[in-house]
């Protein structure tokens, strides 16, 4: 077995490899990139290097760096984890040359599957079914409307270099095909650099089902089963589960037997999966699914194998890298209980799921029974834009799909995550619906539920009325003694007035409102505004975060005065523009410094940074020293304006707030 392994990934699926790594005695090797030094990966392995700024061109995608940092730490072998450059058949060659053994199948065998159009062609060669379509060379707009006809509407549009459900277009008349094909290939262009596409027939009410296989350098080839990913968005998976809900016997060892063939056709080893389609319109059938695609990799959702099988799938890939045979025949594979696995994204389900970065305060995930969670973050992670947006997978699994689906339920009901904003509470409304949990939900599911499953309540005024609360409470009581309580013609502002506090509740400009009377605030009722329900509060220096049923609100309070202080001087905190050392300080305490003044040099990743100044003024604390180590977005510098008495205004800023 390898001595060292190098994972060229990051995230969950890096720890989740480290771990199997670690316990078969290997030395792993961690990458990171500025961008990722908050996250938990690369301090869990034995050794990491540092290998670009964020960006995943000029890091987690770059063959060069990969090889150079395996060949600095001396690994043996390299983990491509999935995405990022998993399929490419380059750097499985290029890890060859270096001598170091790609954990993975042949370049061959991923080239041969990486085109979906050539691998439809070798399938159908091979006797595995395929969908009905046209999947050659010619790419003119007549032709290509012709055999979409003749396939008959609806059909569905593919890149033929496509992943991740980019390039893809279902058209349902023939009078929007051209439109859809000029996108689709544009799409194809962008994202692939290849604009070619094939046409296949729209399989109606359509499942997704995978076969898991693996492959041994010995001519073994055998399958553990399917997993059933047909709750999608936009193509994308959000959860999946094994076994696939009635499936039979009979057709289990129909696909699995399709899975093998289809791996062999290729000369396929290490860990695959073979996704088929299934028409599921009345009842999964023996002889209705067809092959899609092959993905020559690990995939996101092995998880819920390893829980229905019990084994290690990670540690199977390192032994079938390493030479040894597979650990088990087909016939002693164990098919057991029912798992569960959904996906924890950063990402607005009400906004069309855009992806969120920020700083996470809070990721508690509960531990229970038959509950594991494979995440890549933790509390103070910061999730940047570079990278997919995917934080991490929950699984579940039980005797029963009853039993596994009420465990995943509360596992993520009791999750307690606070910052960027997240689809868990998608996730709930999906177990929670009637269709899922009934079973054999189809791939339009999602679309069809539509807003029953994104849309966000307005947690604002329940928030609002919280704080008032809050203030309410701790205002002092009234002084008997004092002339001034109990005196409510004397209270300055007259008999009852109201109080209202500047805020923002998810960016938004807000306020918070309470009515002075009887020398007493006093606020709304909290009930009138919303049930309170396992409302749970987390707070953050600078923001009190509102999470109920996976919704969030984030309250924060605008600093008035720092805010127009900043905005006479500029900005008046210069701060570290990414993680490093202060390699010089140009300037002291109190010194004068003009606009476009050194401040101080930063080094971070082997480069030199001069920082600035952004504005004239002077220098009224210096927050660091000569070779520290610092934080991105540490206070370096704080200037003040130089003539400060005369341009800001602090009184009038705080009377705006009691205003
Ligand atoms: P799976 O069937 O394993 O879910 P996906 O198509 O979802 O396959 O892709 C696997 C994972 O890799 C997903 O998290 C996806 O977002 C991520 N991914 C896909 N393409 C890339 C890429 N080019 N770079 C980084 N990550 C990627
Ligand atoms: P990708 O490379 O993006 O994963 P796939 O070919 O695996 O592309 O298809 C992704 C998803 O698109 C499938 O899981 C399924 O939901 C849908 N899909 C693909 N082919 C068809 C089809 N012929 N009919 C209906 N839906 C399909
Ligand atoms: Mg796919």
């Amino acid at each position: 077995m390898f001595a060292s392994l190098l994972i060229a990934n990051r995230g969950e699926i890096a720890r989740r490899i480290i771990r199997t790594a670690r316990r078969m005695g290997m030395r792993t090797i961690a990458l990171a990139t500025e961008a990722d030094r908050s996250w938990p990966h690369w301090r869990e392995a034995d050794e990491a290097v540092f290998i670009g700024e964020g960006p995943a061109a000029d890091s987690y995608l770059s063959i060069e760096k990969i090889l150079r940092a395996a060949e600095e730490t001396g690994a043996e072998a390299v983990h491509p984890g999935y995405g990022f450059l998993s399929e490419n058949a380059h750097f499985a060659e290029a890890c060859a040359e270096a001598g170091l053994t790609f954990v993975g199948p042949p370049a061959a065998a991923m080239r041969a599957m990486g085109s979906k159009s050539e691998a439809k062609a070798l399938m159908e060669a091979a006797g595995v079914p395929v969908v009905p379509g046209y999947h050659g060379e010619r790419q003119e707009p007549d032709f290509l409307r012709r055999k979409a006809y003749e396939i008959g509407y609806p059909v569905l549009i593919k890149a033929v270099a496509g992943g991740g459900g980019r390039g893809m277009r279902r058209v349902d008349k023939a009078k929007d095909f051209d439109a859809a094909l000029q996108s689709a290939r544009r799409e194809a262009q962008g994202a692939f650099g290849d604009p070619r596409v094939l046409i296949e027939r729209y399989v109606t009410a359509p499942r997704h089902i995978e076969i898991q296989v693996f492959a041994d350098q010995h001519g073994h080839v055998v399958h553990l089963y399917e997993r059933d990913c047909s709750v999608q968005r936009r193509h994308q998976k959000v959860l999946e589960e094994a076994p696939a809900p009635g499936m039979s016997e009979e057709l289990r060892a129909a696909m699995g037997e399709a899975a093998v063939k289809a791996a062999r056709a290729v000369g396929y080893e290490g860990a695959g999966t073979v996704e088929f389609i299934a028409d599921g319109a009345g009842g999964l059938k023996a002889d209705g699914f067809f092959f899609m695609e092959m993905n020559t990799r690990l995939q996101v959702e092995h998880p819920v194998t390893e829980a229905v099988t019990g084994l290690d799938l990670v540690e199977w890939q390192l032994r079938v890298a390493a030479g040894e045979s597979l650990p088990l025949t087909q016939e002693a594979i164990p098919l057991r209980g029912h798992a569960i696995e959904a996906r924890l994204y950063a990402e607005d389900p009400s906004s069309g799921f855009a992806p969120g970065t920020g700083r996470i305060v809070a990721a508690d995930f509960p531990a229970g029974e038959g509950v594991r969670v494979d995440s890549g973050v933790d509390a103070g992670t910061r999730v940047s834009p570079f990278y997919d947006s995917m934080l991490a997978k929950v699984i579940a699994s039980g005797a029963d799909r009853r039993q596994a689906l009420e465990r995943l339920e509360a596992a993520l009901a009791a999750t307690r995550f606070a910052g960027p904003r997240t689809n868990l509470a998608f996730l709930l409304a999906i177990l929670r619906s009637p269709e899922f949990s009934a079973g054999g939900v189809d791939t339009g599911f999602v679309d069809a539920k539509g807003e029953a499953l994104t849309a966000r309540p307005d947690l604002a005024p329940l928030a609002l009325s919280l704080v008032a609360q809050e203030i309410a409470r701790r205002a002092p009581a009234p002084d008997p003694a004092s002339p001034w309580s109990g005196c409510e013609g004397f209270e300055l502002g007259g008999l009852e007035r109201q109080l209202a506090v500047p805020c923002l509740v998810d960016g938004e400009a807000r306020e918070v409102r309470l009515l002075w009377r009887g020398g007493r605030p006093h606020a709304p009722d909290v009930a009138a505004a919303r049930a309170t329900d396992g409302l749970v509060q987390v707070s953050s220096e600078d923001a009190l975060y509102l999470l109920q049923d996976g919704h969030q609100a984030v309250l924060a309070f605008p600093d008035p005065l720092g805010r127009s202080l900043a905005e006479v001087a500029g900005e008046n905190l210069v701060r570290a523009p990414m993680h490093g050392r202060i390699t010089r300080l140009g300037v002291a305490e109190g010194d004068r410094v003009e606009a476009g003044e050194l401040l101080f040099t930063l080094e971070a990743m082997k480069m030199e940074h001069s920082i600035l100044a952004p504005a004239a003024g002077r220098v009224a604390a210096l927050l660091a020293v000569e070779g520290e180590q610092v934080e991105e977005g540490a206070e370096i510098v704080r200037l003040e304006p130089v003539a400060q008495a005369a341009q800001t205004a602090p009184a009038e800023a705080l009377d705006e707030v009691s205003r």
